[in-house]
């Protein structure tokens, strides 16, 4: 079969080589960091940094595909790779995703509602940020942020010096609170001949700016489970999009609004593993390798929990639970904040709430 690199060898990576080895392909993992957790998994993985341009070379000669479980892959190192090797999903999604202004003029511009926002490069201009949009704030980092990393609320325009000073001078975006009553999200797929098939919406609960649960089905009303999946689908083809994406949604009575989307397989997704015939990871690997795509509807109703830090000390009490299907990620240090692994309890379908 095809061999499938993966840029970033994480729990994502790790989650797509078993994916990607079930369906008979083999997995090229190409990480900075040592011990990945996909290593275990995949059938290589190249340790080196993003500006060694003889690993990349020799990574993207190895493959047949290359695809990515993070969003973050220095441009430089992507112009080298594509030019050895096809990038699936493909550099519009990337070059979108990677700033959170670039990412928000695009949903604009596909008529989607998000937050009302300003770029912020100086105290001066997050002043006038503030001026227009009020408080409460968040102001986030426009590059790099993930788990709520980069980000600093404010709450009144006194809090605006500290904020800005947290952001350590990395160009920012000011976004304006949204007052939302939960917050959902739509993992898409679509492949490359163009058919798209989104999963049912999840319900998504944050603790400390980490996912802490998915349950499907989310609340919604038919007509907002409709919108979501259909403004996904927009965002999907307006990219050409080839692979899963994850779309993050805040509830509110005017309707949906965008928080951001995520060019990858996603952790709200994570419930697809067992409440799906065929999961969001490999759905993406089927994407990527120009295969068409799987049934992705929902056989239960599932709660997804994530394992953070020290919740692996449950482990053991989660295992003697019979309806708790474990996925753990080989990490050998617990660390607080980091995701350790994530259990999925089932219970049989019952009628969507509205
Ligand atoms: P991820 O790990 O999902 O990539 P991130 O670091 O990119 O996280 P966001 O998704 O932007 O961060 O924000 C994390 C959480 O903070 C959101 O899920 C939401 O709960 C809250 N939040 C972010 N932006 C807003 C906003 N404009 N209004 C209200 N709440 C917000
Ligand atoms: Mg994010
Ligand atoms: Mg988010």
């Amino acid at each position: 079969g095809a061999t499938i690199g993966i840029l970033g060898g994480g729990q994502l990576g790790r989650m797509l080589s078993v994916a990607a080895s079930r369906l008979g392909f083999a997995c090229h993992i190409f990480e900075p960091g040592v011990n990945p957790p996909a290593g275990d998994v995949a059938a290589k993985v190249t340790t080196a940094n993003y500006d060694d341009l003889a690993a990349l070379t020799a990574f993207a000669k190895s493959v047949d595909v290359i695809t990515y479980e993070f969003e973050n892959i220095p441009t430089e190192a992507l112009d080298h790779l594509e030019s050895l090797c096809p990038i699936r999903p493909g550099r519009e999604a990337l070059r979108v995703s990677q700033d959170r202004i670039t990412e928000k003029d695009f949903l604009v511009g596909l008529d989607l509602k998000t937050a009302p926002y300003a770029a912020v490069d100086t105290l001066e201009a997050l002043a006038d940020a503030l001026a227009t949009i009020g408080t409460p704030a968040i102001l986030k980092t426009r590059r790099f942020g993930y788990d709520g990393k980069g980000q600093a609320r404010i709450m009144a325009p006194v809090d605006a010096p500290l904020a800005f000073a947290n952001m350590a001078g990395a160009p920012s975006v000011l976004e304006g609170f949204i007052n939302f009553t939960h917050e959902v999200s739509v993992i898409g797929a679509r492949s490359i001949d163009g058919q798209v098939s989104c999963y049912d919406p999840g319900e998504n609960v944050h603790r400390n700016g980490i996912l802490h649960t998915t349950t499907v089905p989310a609340r919604l009303t038919s007509s907002q489970r409709m919108d979501a999946v259909l403004l996904t689908a927009n965002i999907l083809n307006a990219l050409d999009y080839v692979g899963v994406m994850g779309v993050e949604l805040f509830v509110t009575s005017e309707g949906l609004i965008v928080n951001e989307i995520a060019p990858r397989v996603h952790n709200s997704g994570h419930w697809t593993q067992n409440g799906c015939v065929i999961d969001q990871f490999e759905q993406h690997i089927r994407a990527v390798v120009g295969w068409p795509l799987g049934d992705g509807s929902r056989h239960a109703d599932v709660e997804m929990h994530n394992l953070i830090g020290t919740d692996m000390d449950r482990v053991s009490t989660l295992a003697a639970e019979g309806n708790a299907a474990l996925h753990l990620y080989g990490k050998a240090d617990v660390k607080s904040g980091r995701k350790m692994g994530h259990v999925n309890r089932l219970v049989p379908k019952k009628p969507a709430k509205t």
